[in-house]
């Protein structure tokens, strides 16, 4: 377990510089064996040292050695890293040197996981890590930040104390079980895990949330052909990502881009017309329009205001509600008509655009943010954002149910601290209390090499 490790801790390919890192009890002892310069090993901790890597003779390059003494470092074990010039040929030599002299090259999120075995966060922040190495836009940075800094894990280890300690009195209860003594308050007891249930409810919510915020939140495009989707499309994402022509039913092909609107991503799904069709190709497509109806967020419809008849447009209003999802109704090519021409106006479901000239392409934007319910996201709340802790959320939900249900049944003690237990176990999971090895080493390796 305290074996040296190596890896490249910087993006591999050329840079400016790399860094190598190194972690475990014997890496300062390795690394100084190497570097000619000063004395490693007594060196202070969070010191930089400048010198030549050695291998034998031979000057490998020319180094910055930084030195982290246990339990200072991100591992909580001695650690060095090596910043060399940014060639993958030095860092190969390098790597392949520190091997030859008693290192191992590191798992994917070796470095990671020891520092949770070590103590130094606990599950849930371990994986917060990966999340915000993965972070590219504002809201799932601040989720990510959030979730490290021990955001879901603060929550959890609250409600896990409070039901640890009725678990200790009704397993109490269990040894004097001859008398007839009632330690824990069955009224205090459903209490309690009501207050519980109303936070693991709203964490529980929270995923639908924090699922957009990772991945992204799904707004798919239909509409006839010709309606201007993937000219909209464009005029959303400024440039030119979709085919743009006058033949109907070009568009056969689901595209999906992805744009950023007020730090949180958005994935536009432009999608083949949904006009009923004997063409075999694009009845496929048509298909394909429909599914993604069904896994998107937001149903974006467009028609053309030039030449749609105002009862097509209600039916489709009619169509769209039937779905019971979120939709917007966009009315384009506005400058194809008289102002007055118009015959709905806007409201929360409908806009009037021009796709081409980007007239109320604004308006659309600002519709899209309040109708995907992304006015609910405040940087600071906690967010589920992990498939796992939202897994183990609802079984301790369900467990819990167990729980009141023994209650109201008058069930024995055992079978009531054994429901409390299950309780206990699938929040632990989530920081980590509980782990098995498979666990761990699915989430680790989930990891980059190098992390
Ligand atoms: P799609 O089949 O729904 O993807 O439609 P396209 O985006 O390919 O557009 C079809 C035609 O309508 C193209 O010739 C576009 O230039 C034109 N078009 C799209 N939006 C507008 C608009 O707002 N005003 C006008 N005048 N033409 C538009």
């Amino acid at each position: 377990m305290n074996d040296t490790i190596v890896a490249l801790a910087t993006a591999p390919g050329v840079g400016a510089i790399a860094v190598v890192r190194l972690s475990g009890e014997n890496c300062i002892a390795l690394a100084a064996e190497l570097f000619a310069g000063k004395d490693l090993r007594t060196q202070a901790s969070h010191s930089v040292h400048f010198g030549n890597l050695m291998d034998g003779d031979y000057l490998v390059d020319e180094v910055l050695a930084t030195v982290f003494k246990n339990p200072h470092s991100f591992t909580k074990e001695d650690s060095v890293e090596l910043s060399c010039h940014g060639s993958p040929y030095i860092v190969n030599r390098i790597i392949q040197l520190l091997v030859r002299s008693g290192a191992r090259l590191a798992e994917p999120g070796e470095f990671t996981q020891r520092a949770y075995l070590n103590g130094r966060f606990d599950l849930a922040q371990a994986e917060a890590v990966a999340d915000l190495i993965a972070s590219e836009n504002e809201a799932a940075h601040a989720t990510a930040l959030n979730q490290m800094r021990g955001g879901i894990s603060n929550e959890i280890k609250n409600l896990r104390e409070k039901l640890v300690h009725f678990a200790s009195m009704i397993e109490l209860e269990l040894d004097f079980s001859e008398e007839d003594v009632e330690f824990a308050s069955r009224e205090e007891l459903k209490a309690l895990i009501e207050k519980i249930d109303v936070v693991l409810v709203q964490l529980i919510d929270s995923f639908q949330l924090g699922n957009v915020i990772k991945n992204g939140v799904p707004v798919v495009i239909v509409g006839k052909p010709n309606a201007g989707k993937s000219t909209l499309l464009n005029a959303l994402l400024e440039e030119e990502k979709a085919i743009v022509s006058d033949i109907a039913g070009t568009t056969r092909d689901i595209i999906e881009d992805e744009l950023n609107i007020n730090g949180v991503k958005f994935r536009f799904i432009d999608t083949a017309g949904l006009r009923e069709t004997k063409d075999q190709i694009e009845a496929i497509g048509v298909e394909r329009a429909e599914q993604k109806m069904q896994e998107a967020s937001l149903i974006m419809y467009l028609f053309d205001l030039s030449t749609e008849s105002s009862e097509v447009i209600h039916q489709t209003e009619q169509m769209l509600q039937d779905k019971g999802k979120p939709y917007i109704l966009v009315g384009n090519k506005l400058d194809k008509i008289e102002k007055e021409e118009v015959a709905l106006s806007e409201n929360e479901h409908y806009v009037s655009i021009s796709a081409k000239s980007k007239d109320g392409v604004d308006r659309l934007k600002k519709l899209i943010w309040t109708k995907s319910q992304m006015d609910n996201f405040q940087p600071g709340n906690v967010v589920v954002t992990n498939a796992r802790h939202y897994q183990s959320l609802v079984n301790t939900q369900n467990s819990l149910h167990d729980v009141l249900k023994g209650i109201d049944n008058k069930i024995t003690n055992d079978f009531m601290a054994q429901d409390i237990r299950h309780a206990l176990h699938f929040l632990g999971e989530i920081t980590g209390e509980i782990t098995t090895d498979d666990l761990l080493a699915n989430i680790f390796s989930k990891f980059c090499i190098g992390k």
